[in-house]
């Protein structure tokens, strides 16, 4: 099976190329040239799996350039006992009569970038080595929190990668910091940069996109790969747990195979709902892609009326890893739903570049309103839902709780008792202080993020997972912060080259 570009459909790829390139020359994304099939009999045979067999006869129908040890080996690596804190790896969690929470947060980080990028580093090297023989992979990582954290874990002593993370140091919170700061591992760097995000990310392609830097590391065996989220290698780890819940729903007997399910998804990137599409269009029985936004809803306006527009107020919320006004996923998306017509999809990512705004035509429309639905919900509402939630038996965090307010939405206003898989995208200690406040129902008093985790503790009996929990004993490793002139010189610092 090939892949072929968004933007530009006589690129034909193997697998290991879209993975190990990472974005197509011409700006679009990798995507797959037929999407393949799964029978009602394959999904019966895998309810009777346990994950890695599942995700092994998954990923098998997508990277067909990979032998069946290379794939066998890589997702051993990744969902190795013991990495995640359940043996079902993403399990389900009943919370009300047809609503089943999927915990993609019992990764090493407690987010649910872990499924990917836990992934990621062994595909990426295995199809490093079909594609650029035995070059050093180096990740360079820009981030505003939880990706770099996911990231470091991912690749922390993959032998064949070097992985450096920049955040901005004023910019993330003091847990996400600590995360970053203690990671252990020989082949990995932190470093703070004086400034925002955006002066961090921009640091990065600056240095990812300058030929004498590409030049001065192939001259000492090494490349740069990515680690983003619009490389295929961290969307297709992603379909896979959304077929494993549906046969896990199966095996659990909570529906018979063949019905159908709706799916709720938070979503800022549109990457993790992109996923749950791919394993709708495979053959899993699911009626409708429900789309969470929080106040950032551009997402909800353009799959409600067919425009697309960034031009709006940008708002920090208490769910921050969905504050994006560019989904770059939706790209993907809109090629399949325009039959594969990468001219019309560069005409709207054309226009989106230079208005900020797009208007997709009524037959796309169309397609948008007949497989997905939307909703958001303000922090005010994130908060009411946790203690409601909570009240109710189940402890979430800011992100799952807008999939849960939109979900609530969705039924009061459809009355579609579909039996639903709510995606569950981060452990809740992971934002203590929003979720204390929700479930005290006033804000806590000035105690800083660790304090938080406590009184959470104290307050709801909930376990505390023990990578967050010992956070605070440990001693950060990395302490260096640097303008962001000097980032190329850091970068070079760590590889051991001389600038
Ligand atoms: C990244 C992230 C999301 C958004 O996922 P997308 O794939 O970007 O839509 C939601 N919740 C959490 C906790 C995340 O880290």
């Amino acid at each position: 099976m090939l892949y072929t570009s968004t933007r530009d459909k006589t690129v034909h790829v193997t697998s290991a190329q879209a993975i190990a390139r990472g974005i197509s020359a011409d700006g679009g994304l990798f995507v797959p040239e037929e999407i393949p099939q799964i029978s009602a009999s394959l999904l019966q045979e895998l309810s009777g799996l346990d994950y890695i067999s599942r995700a092994k006869r998954i990923l098998a129908l997508y990277l067909t350039d990979f032998t069946a040890e290379e794939i066998d080996r890589c997702v051993r690596g990744a969902y190795a006992p013991g990495k995640f804190s359940s043996e079902k790896v993403s399990p389900l969690h009943t919370i009300a009569d047809g609503a089943h929470v999927l915990e993609l947060w019992r990764g090493p980080t407690c987010a649910f970038k872990d499924m990917a990028l836990q992934l990621l580093p062994y595909l990426l090297t295995t199809a490093a080595k079909k594609t650029v023989a035995d070059k050093t992979i180096v990740i360079l990582v820009a981030t505003s929190g939880d990706t770099g954290k996911a990231a470091l874990a991912g690749f922390c002593d993959v032998p064949g990668t070097k992985i450096m993370v920049f955040y901005p140091n004023d910019g993330v919170s003091p847990m996400q910091k600590l995360q970053m700061t203690t990671q252990e591992g020989g082949n990995v760097c932190v470093c703070a940069i004086n400034g925002n995000f955006d002066d961090a990310q921009n640091g990065v392609k600056a240095i990812f996109t300058d030929p004498a830097v590409a030049e001065k590391l192939a001259q000492h065996g090494m490349m740069f790969s990515s680690a983003n989220s619009i490389n295929w290698g961290r969307l297709v780890p992603q379909i896979v747990y959304y077929v494993s819940a549906y046969c896990d729903l199966i095996a659990e007997g909570t529906i018979k195979n063949g019905d159908a399910v709706n799916i709720v998804v938070p979503t800022g990137n549109f990457g993790n709902i992109l996923a749950a599409y791919y394993a709708k269009e495979m053959g899993v029985p699911v009626k409708t892609l429900l789309c969470a936004s929080n106040a950032n809803n551009v997402l909800t306006e353009f799959l409600e009326t067919g425009v697309y527009d960034r031009n709006r107020p940008f708002f920090t919320t208490t769910s921050p890893s969905m504050d994006i006004l560019i989904s770059s996923n939706l790209e993907r998306l809109l090629f399949h739903l325009a039959g594969e017509d990468d001219a019309r999809v560069r005409g709207w990512m054309t226009q989106l570049r230079q208005t900020g705004r797009y208007v997709v035509e009524d037959d796309i429309k169309e397609k948008l309103l007949a497989q997905f639905a939307a909703g958001c919900c303000d922090d005010e509402e994130t908060k009411a839902t946790i203690a409601e939630t909570y009240r109710a038996g189940y402890l979430c965090d800011t992100h799952t709780a807008v999939a849960v307010h939109v979900y609530e939405d969705y039924l009061a206003a459809t009355g579609d008792r579909t039996p639903t898989v709510i995606a569950s995208t981060a452990n809740p200690y992971k934002f203590s202080k929003a979720v204390l406040s929700a479930v005290l129902g006033k804000e806590p008093d000035g105690a800083d993020e660790f304090a938080q985790v406590d009184q959470l503790i104290a307050a709801t009996g909930e376990p505390c997972p023990p990578q967050l929990a010992t956070l605070k004993e440990k001693k950060p490793r990395f302490t260096d912060c640097c303008s962001r002139e000097d980032m190329a010189k850091k970068v070079y610092q760590m590889l051991g080259i001389d600038a």
